[in-house]
């Protein structure tokens, strides 16, 4: 089982990646944290990826797509050995068509195959709402939202006795922009998976439960319909 799971920032997609990646026995694989761990690990694949983002450079589709490839290799062989894992949930990978069909090879080469695509879609103005409430200490940079998770009053920072302020980027110009970003960056994979018949869309303008349970539901029956199960 293989479960790609996309939304724009401020979907719940993280919240949801938190609870699935157990509840399903996944294994998260989003691309930042493969780079970590590759840089990590001191392998000449990790050396070039570090002075790459050390240049503040983007990682070459082909780099990303061989990094991807070893850590689905490395599930599958550890499934095949036994160990209880179903599969990769992917977060934020692939962000681009390109992206999408290297995937697609690399699932094909063994012989793996995509369960679905899910999409948590959000209205525009919630999303507006929900990302501009956040507050930041501008000491200590913990984080507050001014309905989940209020800043003390007075806005000091409950942490450092830091002033918890809203950062530019925080602001609702910014933010249409970067949603505006998203849309127009994945419209074209989002047709991608429609396409061949993968993409499902999740309501996520609703509490976080129902979104898992809406979730868990369709995973359900694309395993059913295609006898994995
Ligand atoms: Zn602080």
């Amino acid at each position: 089982m293989h479960v790609i799971l996309m939304g724009a920032q401020g979907s719940g997609k993280g919240t949801q990646a938190a609870i699935l990646e157990p509840r399903l026995n996944l294994v998260k694989i989003a691309t930042g944290d493969l780079f970590r761990a590759e840089i990590f690990s001191g392998s000449p694949l990790g050396n070039e990826l570090k002075a790459i983002l050390g240049r503040g450079d983007l990682v070459p589709d082909e780099l990303t797509t061989n990094v991807v490839r070893g850590r689905i290799s490395a599930l599958v062989a550890d499934r095949e050995a036994g160990n209880p894992v179903a599969g990769a949930l992917f977060d934020g990978y692939p962000r681009t068509d390109v992206q999408a069909r290297s995937l697609d090879t690399i699932l094909d080469e063994l012989g793996e195959r995509l369960t679905t695509v899910i999409e948590i879609v959000v209205p525009r103005d919630t999303l507006v709402e929900r990302l501009s409430g956040r507050r930041v200490c501008a000491e200590c940079g913990k984080v507050f939202h001014i309905v989940s998770n209020p800043a003390p009053a007075g806005n000091v920072c409950d942490n450092c006795g830091g002033r918890v302020i809203q950062r530019e980027d925080d602001m609702p110009g910014p933010i249409a922009r970067r949603l505006a970003l998203y849309d127009q960056q994945t419209a074209p994979l989002l047709d991608y998976y429609r396409n061949l018949g993968l993409l499902e869309q999740v309501d996520g303008d609703r509490p976080v439960d129902a979104v898992t349970s809406a979730i868990l539901t369709i995973v359900e029956r694309r395993l059913t319909a295609s006898g994995t199960v």
